[in-house]
């Protein structure tokens, strides 16, 4: 036995993947990952793979990068942790500074936890409790749209709308108001944003005395199938949310962080919402850390006396880890040294024109991108949209052939999903390319 098939055995008595049906892992073909270099990762029988998920969403600098890699070990060698509880700590002053500065403007509080559902729980409950604490208890229940993804807690379930995670839970979820998704592949005419918007109006006129919160992942609905708002829908929702005093919570976990070509994806629409929720790319995908940054206006409705019990009563263990605020302080600083926004044009040109040139392909119904997180949507027929059956798993079966091009896919149902590293280079983005093409080809040649 090698050792790579005696780790699978291991991993295979004792380990509880995420997302994943146990009975047929380790039939999907698992690697194991040894290291990672720049956009590479190496498993252990030291093949290289184009790392095209970002280690789901997550590294953004590349893997093993010198600069964080020494920050972290700087900081290891003071404090590795110690608590935000009646105490602070060095290097969660200075991200927060950061944050706070980089930031749409207004952000200027941040509330540290550890993954993108805490904060989306913490910007909930923020929400929630704000307008008890200004004198609108009957503000309490919270819109958002139909297919959307905040994390998988029970909160942040509760918020999403992805059908096929809440069916288990239902009972377990509060009740949330949806409005239709603007995703024009889907929907029914041509005049997607129009209508998309006219139901959230219509909602705020009939609800907005009872909503503490509207939720959305601003610009691209990244779990739901990378699914791209209309130019213009953010910004008009965040109007309506205040004309009808409705909190705005943007989840930027998938988004922010360069992801879509500038910082945050709330800039491309003008926004600065009133509580925006940060994780996966917060450390440049180093160590579990996210953030939710509120308004002063939220902010100060939780002063006051002591005796008055305003205090927001929330908080997790390991908040404001030193080592983690560390490794995001150095991401932030590389946006500089490495021009990393800058760069982007040369690879998103090349991702640009390869999707262009697959979105002819047979089985391709929709082709969505923007920056750098982009989806390729298989179908089984074009004309009529007919989507391939669940149980088929085409989506993934689709990624294992990109896999011959040495590209790691993971698919969201029958999206491919394409969300490389920021450090991505022109050579490593036609190769990313390659391996959709190799998806797409499979495909072609297997359609049920
Ligand atoms: C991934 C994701 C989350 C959940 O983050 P976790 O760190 O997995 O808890 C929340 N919201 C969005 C938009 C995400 O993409």
């Amino acid at each position: 036995m090698t050792r790579t098939q005696a780790l699978l055995q291991q991993d295979l008595r004792h380990v509880w993947h995420p997302f994943t049906q146990m009975a047929g892992w380790p039939d999907d073909a698992p690697l194991i990952i040894e290291r990672g270099e720049g956009s590479f990762l190496f498993d252990t029988d030291g093949r290289r793979w184009l790392d095209a998920i970002s280690s789901l969403w997550v590294t953004v600098h590349g893997h093993n990068h010198p600069v964080l890699n020494a920050a972290v070990k700087a900081q290891l060698d003071k404090v590795a942790h110690c608590t935000l509880l009646g105490q602070a700590n060095v290097p969660s002053i200075e991200l927060a500074a950061e944050l706070a500065r980089r930031a749409p403007k207004g952000l200027s509080r941040v509330f540290y936890s550890d993954s993108g559902s805490t904060a989306v729980e913490v910007a909930a409950k923020l929400a929630y409790q704000y307008w008890q604490l200004t004198g609108r208890p009957e503000k309490r229940r919270f819109a958002g749209l139909t297919e959307a993804y905040h994390g998988d807690t029970v909160g942040s379930v509760s918020l999403g709308g992805i059908e096929l995670f809440h069916e288990r839970f239902r009972h377990l979820l509060f009740d949330v108001e949806r409005v239709p998704t603007p995703h024009a592949y889907r929907w029914p005419t041509p005049n997607v944003l129009d209508e998309a918007l006219a139901a959230v109006e219509r909602l705020f006129e009939a609800r907005a005395d009872t909503l503490a919160a509207f939720i959305i992942e601003p610009v691209v609905q990244g779990a739901a199938g990378m699914l791209v708002q209309p130019k213009g829908y953010l910004r008009r929702v965040a109007e309506l949310c205040r004309a009808h005093d409705v909190l705005l919570i943007c989840d930027e976990v998938a988004t922010g962080f360069g992801r879509t070509g500038t910082m945050f994806a709330v800039e491309q629409e003008g926004v600065s919402p009133d509580l925006l929720c940060l994780a996966k790319g917060l450390t440049g995908g180093y160590l579990p850390l996210a953030a939710t940054l509120a308004s002063e206006r939220v902010y100060e409705a939780f002063l006051g006396p002591f005796a008055a019990a305003k205090t927001f009563f929330h908080g997790h263990t390991y908040t404001g880890n030193p080592l983690a605020c560390a490794a995001a302080l150095a991401s932030l600083a590389l946006f500089e040294t490495e021009q990393t926004l800058a760069r982007l044009t040369e690879p998103m040109r090349v991702l640009a024109q390869g999707l262009e040139r697959l979105s002819q392909r047979r089985h391709v119904g929709d082709v969505r991108r923007v920056g750098m997180m982009a989806g390729v949507e298989l179908v089984r027929d074009r004309g009529t949209k007919e989507p391939f059956a669940f149980e088929q798993r085409v989506g993934f079966r689709a990624c294992l052939a990109a896999r011959d091009a040495g590209v790691l896919l993971r698919p969201l149902g029958n999206v491919l999903v394409l969300m490389p590293p920021l450090c991505l280079n022109e050579t490593e983005a036609k190769q990313l390319i390659a391996g959709v093409e190799a998806a797409v080809d499979w495909v072609e040649r297997n359609a049920p």
